[in-house]
């Protein structure tokens, strides 16, 4: 099932919380919604879901206009940050639930239930735990019980409203790669709302990146990461140093008078020397090392007196043999410049 949004608006009293917000989401894949916290990342799933209406704009269904079918109708399957799961059933009642509750008509015989949900227990590794409650499970084991809760019902979306917030680093990483297995199994159109770009970049097909209720840039992982649209984008996305800059002729100069573009550099692309090496450097004064992990980290300060911020390979800063307080030459590469209308130039 494809989803497509358009246009769609959405007020709260006065507040703006989506704008113009349109997004095509296509049959099977992975969609993230990422964004930081208020950019209206639930809100649109909401709309998507059917539990909120739009003030403008439609949802489609398979090219349908879904805009004003009710939650039940779309067949969405939903799981949120707290589990919600029926604390008085046992993991096999809370996944057989959505089919135990259907009307006479369409309800499965209760061998049918029995089959759907031990393929369902395989499927999130918990054959073993069908008999327990859940107060007897851990966090992610609790949130695998809840996706199958959801894909109990076969819906025609799955929507997951930052569905590993509460569980702790390692426990998220190992559910999210699970997650995308999953998906690769079966291969329903789902979309994942994350304010963790790491997350996000790890397990969608597509990211939708937003920011104060709007879609800034919509792309493969490597396409928003490589070739971000906007500052906000490049931004959000990973580490960076920005520089104010002036570009003349094709040229762009950073330094404390330039003004007009904003230039940012990650800091693994900003190269290091004890001297200059090329006519393109800033000279800066070190500041903080921390050589503990798979990569160095610097702190220097421009020779304007701007923060800066390098990482280099451990290989590299052993060559220099750098320590705090010391000159060093520092060529960027790979800049990405912005104006002020903040697209990529
Ligand atoms: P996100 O999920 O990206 O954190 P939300 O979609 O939850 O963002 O919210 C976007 C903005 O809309 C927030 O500023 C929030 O306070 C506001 N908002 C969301 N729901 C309501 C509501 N029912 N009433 C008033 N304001 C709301
Ligand atoms: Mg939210």
């Amino acid at each position: 099932m494809s989803i497509t949004v358009q246009n769609i608006t959405k007020r709260f009293g006065t507040f703006t919380a989506l704008e113009g917000v349109s997004l095509d989401i296509p049959s099977g894949r992975l969609v993230a919604l990422l964004g930081p916290s208020g950019s209206g990342k639930t809100t649109l799933l909401r709309i998507i879901a059917g539990l909120e209406v739009a003030d403008t704009g439609v949802v489609r269904f398979d090219g349908e206009d879904f805009s004003t079918r009710t939650a039940r109708e779309r067949r969405v399957g939903f799981v949120f940050q707290h589990y919600a799961l029926f604390r008085h059933m046992t993991v096999f009642e809370n996944i057989a639930f959505g089919l135990r509750v259907r009307p006479r008509g369409t309800r499965p015989s209760g061998r049918r239930i029995r089959v759907r949900v031990t393929e369902l227990l395989e499927l999130i590794g918990l054959q073993n735990q069908a008999g327990r409650y859940p107060s007897q499970l851990s966090g992610g084991q609790r949130q695998r019980v809840a996706l199958a809760r959801a894909l109990a019902v076969e819906p025609s979306v799955l929507l997951l409203d930052e569905p590993f917030g509460a569980l702790d680093a390692k426990v998220r990483l190992e559910l999210r790669r699970w997650l995308r297995q999953l998906h690769d199994e079966v291969g329903v159109t789902s979309v994942f709302v994350t304010h963790d770009q790491d997350e996000a970049l790890e397990v969608a097909d597509q990211v939708a990146v937003m920011n104060c209720g709007r879609v800034e840039q919509v792309g493969s992982p490597e396409e928003v990461y490589h070739r971000p649209a906007t500052s906000f984008v490049y931004n959000f996305l990973g580490n960076v140093n920005l520089f104010h800059g002036r570009v003349d002729d094709g040229t762009a100069y950073i330094g404390a008078e330039a003004t007009g573009h904003l230039v940012f550099v990650r800091p693994h692309a900003l190269e290091v020397a004890r001297r200059p090496v090329s006519a393109n450097f800033f000279r800066a004064t070190t500041k903080h090392i921390n050589a503990a992990g798979p990569v160095v980290k610097v702190e220097a300060v421009t020779e304007w007196g701007a923060p800066v911020r390098v990482e280099m390979a451990p290989e590299r800063f052993r060559e220099l043999a750098l320590r705090a307080g010391e000159e060093i030459f520092v060529t960027p590469r790979d800049p990405a410049i912005f104006t002020n209308n903040e697209r990529a130039g």
